[in-house]
């Protein structure tokens, strides 16, 4: 009998796939299965569980990181927007995004709008859907919307060649994604109880590998990973525990994350790849299934800036999430020039400042190359509060 991979191996494979971004996972996948749709959804939130009830891959767009050169990228966008549409779009022009059948640009902002009408413009002949998120959460007017829309995206999937994505394929595809959902959630118990088994980066890996695999492979791969994390020759060591937030969408460099770790924090919980982690708790079992996706949007979407905040103040819910990660302090880590996450910025250390917090911000690009500014000042904050602790 083979024996279980080792948690170095999972990540040694996550690696693999992060460097990807010719997509050749998604090449190896539609090759397996014949006459299916893979279908790219750029971030943040994408209802997945259509998409796969289409009998798709739904494949996870962030950008390029530091591994894509910006030749034809940037003759399309200004000098003022974040980076990530730059990559996106060179990914486009250089035909490593040939692989998938069809885009769904979520109404994330205003860049995604944007980068939506411009992929129609230099991709006519690829399937393109703008995907309206509500922004009113009452089920009589956004409900009512947000149905509409899904109920549009599956007729097109179908359209284009899917499955269709009836109530005994997505209440399916439901299931496996609310599997999905409780592993991840596992893995977040794992680094804030054990930070020193899984650090931050690492757990970036293992997320967004579920970007390109599929959901039950993604969903094994994190159980296996979960497994053999108590295996590994890690001691605890006296760090700070720090929750990092505002990298929701244009996903920092690895280097960045590593940098932090070796800064003398424990980044205990985080935003990133939020997407896979947009409803909490399970979308659970239905009659009704696209009734059960429309409601778990309405009543359990995470908070995020790009999302209109109707029940409670923002900064009264980060608080909240950091005191249950036990986080001694902040990061605010945004994209240079990413609205929402700038915007957000001040409410909430207003929030922080208020409750006691500590934090420190920095901005980054996808394709940041010096990591020693970001280093300085990390560990400055972590000898600071283990010098002095936290207020
Ligand atoms: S990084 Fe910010 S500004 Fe850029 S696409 Fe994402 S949400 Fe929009």
């Amino acid at each position: 009998m083979a024996s279980a991979p080792t948690a170095t191996e999972l990540l040694e494979r996550c690696e693999r796939l992060f460097a990807d971004t010719a997509l050749d996972a998604v090449r190896a996948w539609k090759a397996a299965h014949p006459g299916r749709l893979a279908i790219g959804h750029l971030p943040v939130y994408a209802p997945r569980e259509l998409i796969h009830a289409a009998g798709a891959l739904p494949v996870a767009l962030q950008g390029g990181g530091d591994q894509v050169d910006i030749v034809k990228g940037d003759a399309c966008f200004q000098s003022y927007i974040c980076h990530l549409p730059r990559s996106t779009v060179e990914l486009g022009l250089t035909g490593d995004l040939d692989v998938l059948d069809g885009f769904v640009f979520p109404s994330t902002c205003d860049v995604i709008r944007n980068l939506s009408g411009i992929w129609k413009l230099l991709f006519p002949q690829k399937y393109a859907r703008f995907l309206d998120l509500p922004q009113a959460f009452d089920a009589s007017t956004g409900g009512r919307f947000y149905r509409h829309d899904l109920e549009e995206l599956g007729r097109e999937l179908h359209g284009l060649g899917g499955l269709p994505p009836d109530d005994g394929r997505l209440r399916a595809s439901i299931a496996l994604y609310d599997d999905n959902r409780r592993a991840i959630e596992k893995l977040y118990a794992l680094r804030r109880e054990t930070p020193w088994l899984c650090s931050s980066d690492e757990a970036f890996l293992l997320v967004k590998a579920g970007g390109v695999l599929d959901v039950q492979e993604h969903t094994a791969l994190l159980r296996a990973f979960i497994d053999a994390a108590g295996s590994r020759p890690r001691k605890r060591e006296d760090r700070i525990r720090l929750l990092l937030i505002g990298a929701f969408c244009e996903q920092p460099p690895l280097g960045v994350l590593r940098t932090l770790e070796k800064s003398g924090a424990y980044v205990v919980d985080d935003d990133l790849n939020l997407g896979a982690r947009w409803l909490e708790g399970d979308v659970g079992p239905s009659q009704r299934p696209l009734e059960a996706l429309v409601r778990a949007y309405l009543e359990q979407s995470t908070w995020a800036s790009t999302r209109f905040e109707h029940d409670e103040p923002r900064g009264a819910q980060l608080v909240k999430r950091v005191r249950r990660a036990g986080a001694d302090g902040v990061v605010f880590a945004a994209p240079s020039f990413c609205d929402p996450a700038l915007l957000d910025q001040p409410p909430l250390q207003k929030a922080l400042t208020e409750a006691g917090v500590p934090f420190f911000s920095f901005k980054y690009a996808e394709n940041t190359g010096q990591f020693q500014g970001i280093r300085e000042q990390a560990g400055t904050f972590s000898d600071s509060l283990k010098l002095w602790g936290a207020a």
